[in-house]
């Protein structure tokens, strides 16, 4: 079985910074790209707010850029998802979709987040034309416009907050007849002039011609008092949650509650030793590119430490 001195699976911020560093280490990583080559940013439009870039960089360029630095240092990029884990022993087996399996002396989670979407068709339809599922990345293109946004947790507020210093306005649409978030949350929310919360909403259509310009919404769905309406709109933000994509390691790692991986001492170490989790899916707090890429910089430092003092 081919054996590998540090595995990176996933291929986000996260992934491409941790290679870059162990290549450089002369730990000759492989990077399993996972279902989405680059990972989240791929999503977005523009970065803005990514340290070095002072016009702003396409997410797609910005993730070139990290490939091509980590191809350099002789990082060896695969085509491929891993499907299976076994931390019982070291070296760890990882297991491939293509039914293959390696074995690795240090591995590197960087399997990234995912944003929970309505699960609507007009969802992809717009996907990167006024659908985003980041308000501090694409909040700024809406600057004295209209936007919604979905949820009505923290984020949601937090979001709803943040864009209501940008937009002209901003609804908030919450399915229930009231907010999940923290009552500080709530509280600024509720007092903010630009926010109009629709309660006991949901959206279920986006229109528009190229791009969204309004969204359909139903109140009290299934009740006798149900009502539908339109409403104008720019920019239409989901902020119902995330989800780590941490279910293949969950048998062998701590998840907390909402399932992201578990960190020791604020460094990327996992209860298993030589196993390292970087990047969104050790991150429920900050969700940045910049910091993915910080954590996946300090995660390939711990591998090469691990590997030195074995
Ligand atoms: P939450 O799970 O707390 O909230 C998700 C929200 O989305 C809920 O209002 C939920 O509605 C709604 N929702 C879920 N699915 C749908 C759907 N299909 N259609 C419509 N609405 C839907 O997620 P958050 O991301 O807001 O927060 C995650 C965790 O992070 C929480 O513990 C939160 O407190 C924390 N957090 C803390 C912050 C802070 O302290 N500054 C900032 C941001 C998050 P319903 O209520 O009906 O279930």
């Amino acid at each position: 079985m081919e054996r590998i001195k540090c595995l990176i699976i996933g291929s986000g911020p996260a992934g491409y910074t941790a290679a870059i560093y162990a290549a450089r280490a002369t730990l000759s990583p492989v990077v399993y790209e996972g279902l989405q080559p680059g990972g989240q940013l791929t999503t977005t439009s523009t970065v803005e707010n990514f340290p070095g870039y002072p016009d702003g960089v396409s997410g797609d360029d910005l993730m070139n850029d990290l490939r091509t630095q980590a191809e350099r240092f002789g990082t060896d990029i695969r085509y491929g998802t891993v499907t299976e884990v076994d931390f019982s022993k070291a070296p760890y087996i990882v297991r491939i979709d293509d039914g293959s399996e390696v074995e690795a002396d240090t591995v590197i989670i960087s399997t990234g987040a995912s944003a929970k979407y309505l699960g609507l068709d007009d969802e992809k339809k717009y996907a990167g034309r006024g659908v985003s599922a980041c308000a501090t990345c694409d909040g700024f293109f809406y600057r004295k416009k209209v936007v919604a946004v979905v949820g009505g947790g923290d984020t949601a507020c937090e979001e709803a907050m943040y864009l209501s210093g940008l937009a002209s306005k901003v609804y908030l649409v919450v399915r229930k007849t009231w907010l999940r978030a923290s009552q500080i949350m709530q509280d600024r929310v509720l007092n903010n002039p630009k926010i109009e919360v629709l309660f006991g909403c949901n959206v279920f259509g986006l229109t528009g011609d190229g791009k969204v310009q309004g969204m359909k919404v139903v109140r009290n769905a299934g009740t006798d008092s149900e009502e539908r309406f339109e409403r104008e709109i720019d920019g239409f933000f989901l902020a119902i949650g995330h989800k780590p994509n941490a279910d293949v390691f969950a048998k062998w790692l701590d998840l907390d509650e909402s399932g992201y991986i578990m960190t020791l001492d604020g460094t990327p170490k996992t209860k298993i030793p030589g196993v390292f989790a970087a990047g969104d899916v050790a991150d429920p707090r900050y969700r940045q590119a910049i910091t993915a890429a910080a954590s996946g910089c300090k995660a390939a430092i711990e591998a090469e430490r691990y590997l030195n003092e074995l």
